[in-house]
C-alpha cells in the first residue's frame, strides 16, 4: 500500500502519521524526494482500513500496490535504485561490466586475470571461491583461500570483488572479503539465505532461478529488501527450456519487463545463459541495446584449462573488444 501525502506537510505531522500506522502493525519505509511525499507500506494490510489512512489531513491519496512485491516495485520508488561500489555506481544509466572466472583456481590465475580485466576496463572482478558444481567430483572451489585471493587481487587493481555466497554457514566469512555478494540461480528461492543476505551492509546480486518466472525473481528481491537490505541488483542468466544447443535460453526481453515492474538494477549473464563463447558477445551487445545496466562476463586467459565452465569463457584480447564495443552501444542507447 502507499500513501502519496499532500503537498506542505511538516515533518512533525509525516512523524505522526507513520507512528499511527507503524501502531497498526505495518512497516514504514519512507520513499519519497523532497517535493513528493511518498510513504511505502510493508506488512499484512489486508486488515488495515484505508479510509482511517485516508482521512488523515496529511493525506492525498492512499494506493493499493497491485505486485505481490512492493519494496522492489517501480510503483513504490518510480526513480531507480543506483548502488554505489566503491565509488562505481551500479543502475541509473550507468554500465557495469563485470569480469572473471567461473572460479578462483589459484593466486597466479586470480592475479593475471584481475590485470587483464582492469586494463580492459573491467569495473568490478568476479571469481567464485565457493562454487555451486552439478556434480559432488567436480571442482569445490578453493573456500577461504580463494577469498584471500581475491582480495589481493584487489588490492592490487582495486577493483571491487564479486563472489557468490551458497549458504548462511559462509555467507558471514564471504561478507568480510566481497564489495557485493551473489546468490546464484540454484539458490534464488532459499528464502533463508535470503533473509540472512537481507540482514547484510553489502549489495546483494540475485541471479535468476532457472525456472523462475519473473515475479518469482521480484519476490526473491522482495525477500532481501523486506529483511532491510535495499541493495539487490538482478541478474538475468538464461532459463532452461527444451533447447539444448545453448546451456539455458536467455530471456532478454525480462530486461525491459524488470525496468517496467521494478526499480532494481538489471545484469545479463551472457556467459551462464549461452554456456558458448562464441555467444557471449553478440548477445552482449544485444544487452546493452535493450537497457541491461551491465554484463557479468566469464573471462580466462587459459580457457581450455580452465578448471569450471572453460567453454563460456573469453580470452582476455575478446574481452577487451567486448568491453569497447559494448561501451559505444551504451552511448547511443
Ligand atoms: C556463477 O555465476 O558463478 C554461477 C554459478 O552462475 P549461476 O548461479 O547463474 O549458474
Ligand atoms: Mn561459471
Amino acid at each position: 500500500m502507499i500513501v502519496v501525502l499532500k503537498r506542505i506537510v511538516t515533518d512533525e505531522e509525516k512523524r505522526d502519521l507513520i507512528q499511527m500506522i507503524e501502531n497498526m502493525g505495518l512497516q514504514v519505509k519512507d520513499a519519497g524526494s523532497e517535493n513528493h511525499g511518498v510513504l511505502g507500506l510493508v506488512g499484512d494490510t489486508t486488515k488495515v482500513d484505508i479510509t482511517h489512512i485516508e482521512a488523515q489531513h496529511i493525506v492525498d491519496k492512499v494506493m493499493k500496490v497491485q505486485e505481490p512485491y512492493k519494496l522492489a516495485s517501480r510503483t513504490f520508488q518510480p526513480m531507480d535504485t543506483v548502488i554505489d561500489v566503491d565509488g562505481h555506481k551500479i543502475g541509473g544509466g550507468n554500465l557495469t561490466i563485470i569480469g572473471g572466472p567461473c572460479s578462483v583456481e589459484s593466486e597466479y590465475q586470480i592475479m593475471h586475470i584481475a590485470r587483464l580485466v582492469k586494463a580492459s576496463g573491467g569495473h568490478l572482478l568476479r571469481g567464485g571461491a565457493f562454487k555451486p558444481r552439478t556434480s559432488p567430483y567436480s571442482f569445490q572451489g578453493l573456500g577461504e583461500d580463494g577469498l584471500k585471493f581475491l582480495k589481493k587481487a584487489k588490492a592490487e587493481t582495486g577493483l571491487p570483488i564479486i563472489t557468490e555466497a551458497m549458504s548462511i554457514e559462509e555467507f558471514d566469512l564471504i561478507e568480510q572479503y566481497a564489495d557485493i555478494i551473489q546468490i546464484g540461480a540454484r539458490n534464488m528461492q532459499n528464502f533463508a539465505l535470503l533473509k540472512h543476505a537481507g540482514r547484510s551492509s553489502k549489495p546483494i546480486c540475485l541471479k535468476r532461478g532457472m525456472s523462475a518466472t519473473i515475479e518469482e525473481f521480484l519476490m526473491s528481491a522482495e525477500y532481501i529488501m523486506a529483511s532491510g537490505n535495499s541493495n539487490v541488483i538482478l541478474c538475468e542468466r538464461g532459463i532452461r527450456t527444451f533447447e539444448s544447443y545453448t546451456r539455458n535460453t536467455l530471456d532478454l526481453a525480462v530486461v525491459s519487463a524488470i525496468k517496467e515492474l521494478s526499480h532494481l538494477p538489471i545484469l545479463i549473464d551472457p556467459s551462464h545463459a549461452t554456456g558458448r563463447w562464441q555467444l557471449v558477445e553478440p548477445v552482449s551487445k544485444a544487452a546493452v541495446a535493450i537497457g541491461a545496466d551491465g554484463l557479468m562476463i566469464e573471462v580466462h586467459h587459459d580457457p581450455e584449462h580452465a578448471l569450471s565452465d572453460g567453454q563460456q569463457s573469453l580470452k582476455p584480447e575478446r574481452f577487451t573488444k567486448l568491453v569497447e564495443i559494448v561501451g559505444k552501444i551504451h552511448q547511443i542507447v
